[in-house]
């Protein structure tokens, strides 16, 4: 970071998994960080982030929820930069998506993009958005297709099969993006698939406990799945930022994969790992079907992502699990 002045930004949902590692990377370089937690008295929540490097010094946390009109404000104020990245992440059902889903993520992204336009010191917003709204058109899905940033998801379908997080996600992206042109907000999205990769917080997150699923014999949808090391995404947030030609949208995906293949690869790694017998659960996580597609890699290499192999990811993610009390193998 060039100047004597000291460049603030704001991480929403800073606890999560992500976040985590956005959060520590841009400590890394030299940021102030002012981070949102919903809860800043939960050890859990806050511990991780505490002890990272240079949290002493530039890292301040801020109580606020994604539902409360304004509580965004106060941490908005003198940042650079805005990365929201807080949003419920559930996959299973839920008897009520609007309240659970839908609200958190569409009137959350506005709420927070509300108190980015009140402060002029914003000068952009990187929004972590997902290939949930990207890739379901209604365009047939087939492994020669290559789905692009122009692609996206079609709110329609995600409610007639009942996609509450796919919908969740593509409806707050396209509020953001309406909003953003109609108040002149320089938004970037980045558009990560399945997000795997070492955990920093304490607890386990939804797409990293379906890597311990599978080695521990729980059911685990037979889907083919798009990974993304979670490093990958934390850097791709950062250059969304400080790379000034950085525009629309980046779909962030290493490497597509059967969960066949997925296992093959994990017992290559861990040769005497003996993977317990699985019953497969029949519900796909994202798509009511399993297409097997690509997805570019094209517009998120210009912004310099150098994507983390796939083996290595896998392998980080595993040896974090070990580490973490979460794999005893
Ligand atoms: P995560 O660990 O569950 O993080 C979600 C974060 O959102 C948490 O910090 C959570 O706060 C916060 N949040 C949820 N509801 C909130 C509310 N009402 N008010 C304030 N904060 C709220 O999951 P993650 O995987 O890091 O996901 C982070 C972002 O990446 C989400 O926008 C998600 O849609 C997106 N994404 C994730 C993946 C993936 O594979 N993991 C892929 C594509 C996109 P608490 O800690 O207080 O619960």
């Amino acid at each position: 970071m060039s100047g004597a002045r000291k460049v603030a930004v704001c991480v929403t949902g800073a606890s999560g998994y992500i976040a985590s590692w956005l959060v520590k990377l841009l400590l890394g370089r030299g940021y102030i960080v002012k981070a949102t937690v919903r809860d800043p008295n939960d050890p859990k929540k806050t511990e991780h982030l505490l002890s990272l490097d240079g949290a002493k010094e530039r890292l301040h946390l801020f109580k606020a929820d994604l539902l409360d009109e304004g509580s965004f404000d106060s941490v908005v104020d003198g940042c650079d930069c805005v990365f929201h990245t807080a949003s419920p992440v559930l996959f299973s059902s839920t008897s009520d998506p609007q309240a659970e889903l839908i609200d958190p993520a569409v009137k959350g992204t506005l709420n927070v993009l509300k108190s980015c336009k009140k402060f002029p010191t914003v000068k952009r917003v990187v929004l972590t958005s997902s290939m949930a709204s990207v890739m379901m058109n209604g365009k047939p899905l087939t492994p020669d297709v290559v789905v692009d940033e122009t692609w996206y998801s079609d709110p329609l379908i995600a409610e007639k099969h009942k996609l509450w997080y796919l919908l969740s996600k593509t409806l707050a992206e396209e509020a953001a993006w309406k909003f953003a042109e109609g108040n002149g907000i320089d938004l970037v999205s980045i558009n990560p698939g399945f997000v795997i990769g070492p955990l920093l917080q304490p607890t386990i997150n939804l797409t990293v406990e379906m890597i311990q699923n599978l080695i521990t014999g729980k059911a685990v949808p037979a889907s083919n799945y798009r990974l993304i090391d979670v490093r990958d995404v934390a850097l791709a947030h950062i250059q969304a930022f400080e790379v000034p030609s950085a525009t629309g949208r980046y779909c962030l995906v290493s490497h597509a994969a059967h969960i066949s293949e997925v296992l093959e690869i994990i017992q290559q790694l861990y040769p005497t790992l003996h993977i317990p017998e699985r019953c497969e659960d029949d519900n796909p996580l994202l798509l009511p079907s399993d297409p097997q597609f690509q997805v570019s890699k094209e517009k998120a290499k210009a912004l310099g992502i150098g994507f983390y192999p796939f083996e290595v990811t896998l392998k980080d993610t595993i040896e974090s699990l070990k580490e973490k009390g979460f794999l005893n193998i």
